[in-house]
């Protein structure tokens, strides 16, 4: 058995952040050191080498969402996309309307934007959810009025794994005529995703979700039929065809980029495998464990998703209790509280399951050892949680 099999502790929070695969690592080292130059200044080689390193990235995330390469602008992560993407549609066709359509189990991202937005005077629509996290397409199309702008539904939920409808979504959005936007983050990279199968206008991601350096990401925004307009959030010396000024971050850039590429390659294989370990993971604690309820949707979800109701233990303490497998509660700590997650309240408005659900998200490290091992680790723990109640 490999070394990296039995290692300890097992990390299974891949929806929180991966590890910089070694590959994307050494792509990115040089232009730390000799390859140094400012990507817009090509009047000599170093810029020009600096330049050619974020075309190839460019044409790499491109090819992993079937965009064009001046469709892609590199950001600082999906956190500045997802701004940069509300804040800018929504500013540029102010003529136009002021509505934005989006979802209760957006990440933060999206839905501290859409607050500010209505701090702003636009109106917008939280779309509810079913006990699956799937929003209802009717509901959707009902909700649209002459004066919405824009649809800003995720790809992939980060918490629950539910996948939304995009191309049913798209083709909604197509035919009335306004834009649609998606937060891939979680999707890219472990499933298809094209933005012209599925009507996509825009969308953010994120390197650091895919094996690639923190603090960069992409937001796609298409440029033909139609041509998206968006007022930038970053002002400046005019990078990024005017969308986001700021000198180019080159390492990060060209990590994404190979994130990106390697992505591509390695995610027919990989997703089945993950989904392999990932009911493996459900079906050994659920044999020991009757009780346990997976959130989020039973078919339509990430394949290396695994969101689990473990009735009547609390999720912090078996955190605690086993520090030898990184994984996460249902709940964000904010500062002294802990608030239980507004995702899994959207699907199950009980308090009690929501503190009493975990998550784990499985990876390119993921071994069956780690999972066998995680298996009986967890399921020891649960009941002994159960005993300490008794
Ligand atoms: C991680 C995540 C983000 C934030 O991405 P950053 O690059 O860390 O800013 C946004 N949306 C979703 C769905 C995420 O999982």
């Amino acid at each position: 058995m490999s070394e990296r099999a039995t290692a300890r502790p097992i990390y299974l929070d891949h929806h929180a952040t991966t590890p910089i695969d070694p590959r994307v690592l050494e792509v990115m080292l040089p232009y730390f050191t000799q390859e140094f130059g400012n990507a817009s200044s090509k009047d000599h080689i170093f810029g020009a080498r600096a330049s050619d390193a974020v075309d190839t990235a460019r044409q790499q995330i491109a090819g992993l969402i079937g965009a064009r390469e001046a469709e892609i602008v590199f950001t600082s992560g999906a956190t500045e996309s997802n701004n940069t993407a509300l804040l800018g549609v929504m500013e540029s066709y102010a003529d136009r309307g002021d509505h934005l359509i989006t979802c209760v189990t957006e990440h933060k991202a999206i839905l501290d934007t859409a607050t500010r937005l209505e701090h702003l005077g636009k109106r917008v629509t939280y779309l509810p959810v079913d006990r699956f996290g799937s929003i209802d397409l009717d509901l959707l199309r009902s909700s649209i009025t002459e004066k919405t702008i824009l649809v800003s539904i995720m790809a992939a939920n980060n918490e629950i794994g539910t996948l939304a409808p995009l191309v049913e979504i798209g083709k909604i959005t197509r035919e009335r005529g306004i834009l649609f936007h998606t937060d891939a983050t979680q999707a890219v990279g472990n499933i298809a995703i094209n933005v012209e199968r599925m009507y996509i206008d825009l969308l953010s991601l994120s390197s650091h979700k895919i094996y690639g350096p923190k603090g960069v990401g992409a937001l796609y925004v298409r440029r033909r039929n139609p041509r998206v307009l968006m007022t930038p959030l970053m002002w400046g010396g005019g990078h990024e065809r005017g969308l986001r000024s700021g000198t180019l971050n080159v390492p990060g850039i060209a990590g994404l980029g190979h994130a990106a590429k390697l992505a591509q390659l390695l995610m027919p294989k990989e997703s089945e495998r993950l989904r392999g370990l990932r009911d493996q993971l459900f079906a050994g604690i659920k044999e020991r464990v009757p009780a346990i309820e997976i959130n989020g949707h039973p078919s339509d979800r990430l394949p290396h998703n695994l969101s689990i109701f473990v009735p009547s233990v609390e999720a912090k303490g078996l955190v605690v209790a086993t520090p030898d497998i990184a994984f996460s509660t249902g709940a964000a700590c904010t500062s002294e509280r802990v608030e239980p997650s507004h995702v899994l309240l959207a699907i199950h408005p009980d308090q009690a399951r929501a503190h009493q659900s975990i998550r784990f998200g499985l990876g390119r490290s993921t071994t069956l050892d780690e999972i066998n091992y995680t298996v009986v680790r967890l399921s020891d723990e649960i009941f002994h949680a159960h005993r300490l109640r008794a």
